[in-house]
Order: C-alpha cells, then sequence, then structure tokens
C-alpha cells in the first residue's frame, strides 16, 4: 500500500471515530479540531496529509519544527506546538508556530509574546495544566492557573484560547480530562473566550471528546508507530 493509501486510510478511520465519540456525547464534529502530531515522520507525510485536507500538524521538538516548517512553506499548513518549550526556543517559536500548546509558566509567556511582536505575528495559547502529581509531562498547577491565564491575556501578541492537558499515564483517563474540564469552566469566568480543550492522544481521544475536548492531538492513529520514543 502507498503511504498516501495508508495515511488516508488512518485519517478515514480517525474520523470515523470521531463521529461516533461526538454522536455517543451529543456533539457536533464539526467543532473538533483534529491534530496530525507528525514528530519523528518525514515532513513528506505531512505533505501527504495535506493533500487529504488534513492542515492542522504539531509538533514537539522546536528544530524539527523549524526543520518541517521550512520545508513545507508553500502549503496552507496550521504549525502546532505540543511539547515543552525551552525558554531559549520560545522567541524563535513564536516566530512561525500558529499554536502554542504547551505554555505553563510566567517566563515563557513574556519570551513568546516578544518574539511574536517582533515577527509581527499573533501567536494562540493554551495553558497546559498539569493533571498528574508526577513530575516530567509539564503544566503549570492548577494554582497559578489564574495568574498565568491572565499574563497571556494581557500579552499583546498573544490570545488565549483554552487548556492543555495530558492524562497520566496508569490511571483512568476520564477522571483527568474531568479535571480539566472543570478548570476549563472556571478559567472562561474571567476568561470567556478562551473555551478550547485540547485533551486527547491516540489511545484515549474518545475518553477526552465525551469532556469536552474541542483539540484532539492524534501521531500514532494517523502516521503509525514511531520507531524512537521522541517524548
Ligand atoms: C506525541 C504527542 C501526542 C500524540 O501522541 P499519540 O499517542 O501518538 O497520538 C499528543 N500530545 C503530545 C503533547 C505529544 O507529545
Amino acid at each position: 500500500m502507498s503511504r498516501r493509501a495508508e495515511l488516508a486510510e488512518n485519517l478515514a478511520r480517525v474520523h470515523q471515530q470521531i463521529a461516533v465519540a461526538c454522536a455517543a456525547a451529543g456533539r457536533d464534529p464539526g467543532q473538533v479540531t483534529l491534530i496530525a502530531v507528525s514528530k519523528s515522520f518525514p515532513a513528506a507525510d505531512l505533505a501527504e496529509l495535506a493533500a487529504l485536507g488534513q492542515f492542522d500538524v504539531a509538533e514537539n521538538r522546536e528544530h524539527e519544527a523549524r526543520a518541517k516548517h521550512s520545508a513545507l512553506t508553500g502549503l496552507p499548513l496550521r504549525w502546532h506546538f505540543v511539547g515543552q518549550v525551552q525558554t531559549n526556543k520560545a522567541r524563535l517559536l513564536a516566530g512561525y508556530v500558529d499554536v502554542v500548546h504547551s505554555v505553563d509558566r510566567p517566563h515563557l509567556v513574556t519570551a513568546l509574546s516578544a518574539g511574536a511582536e517582533r515577527a509581527q505575528r499573533s501567536v494562540d495559547v493554551f495553558i497546559q495544566v498539569g493533571l498528574s502529581d508526577r513530575a516530567g509531562r509539564g503544566g503549570v498547577a492548577a494554582e497559578g492557573l489564574a495568574r498565568l491565564a491572565d499574563a497571556v491575556a494581557a500579552a499583546p501578541a498573544l490570545r488565549l484560547v483554552g487548556l492543555m492537558g495530558i492524562a497520566p499515564l496508569g490511571a483512568p483517563s476520564g477522571v483527568a480530562f474531568g479535571r480539566l474540564a472543570e478548570l476549563s469552566a472556571e478559567l472562561r469566568r474571567a476568561h470567556p473566550q478562551a473555551t478550547g480543550l485540547s485533551a486527547g492522544m491516540s489511545g484515549d481521544f474518545q475518553v477526552a471528546l465525551a469532556n469536552g475536548a474541542t483539540h484532539l492531538r492524534i501521531g500514532t492513529a494517523l502516521l503509525g508507530r514511531r520507531a524512537t520514543k521522541v517524548g
């Protein structure tokens, strides 16, 4: 099977699964954004996905994102960044990425906003909330969320669009995503426009949809298994 046929089949299957999960939750699949997480796969795969109508793509490492972005400048892709952001890479990222899902500290807000301003662009921001007691997956603690949200909302070149969360391994994802939905409801009292909920990966997107996810970050189910662990 050609790579395009394989990607087409995967994309159709994921669309079908999203439709089923949305129907079960009484939700409109048209309100859900599917993002193809292409880390470790070649830029050529993104060109194939674009040919199939999948334009929202994500990376989790800045150098890889930058390489693919410059290889594919001719395509109308929307670039999402979902990995932990090093502060010294934030200005660079803000120069070409459209959406950052992983803002979890005030320093990053300052650096991203400065980079976006310098490039005369605007960057959409999801604040990543820590849903695990274990360190390592990133995310601001619930106590720090309101202050961080205020900082993003006040940054001239950033637009606060919502919250992002990664369900901890080895615990029911419904509990984590339910918590994320609660925090989102709280956030929207102060920031009514921040309606986005970036939640759900290949293994748990149906659960995320049942809990109100608006942006799904899906790698393996679309592109296949990654040969190496890349976070
Ligand atoms: C890799 C990655 C994904 C996609 O994971 P899959 O399980 O392959 O779908 C989603 N979100 C983040 C932050 C990632 O790093």
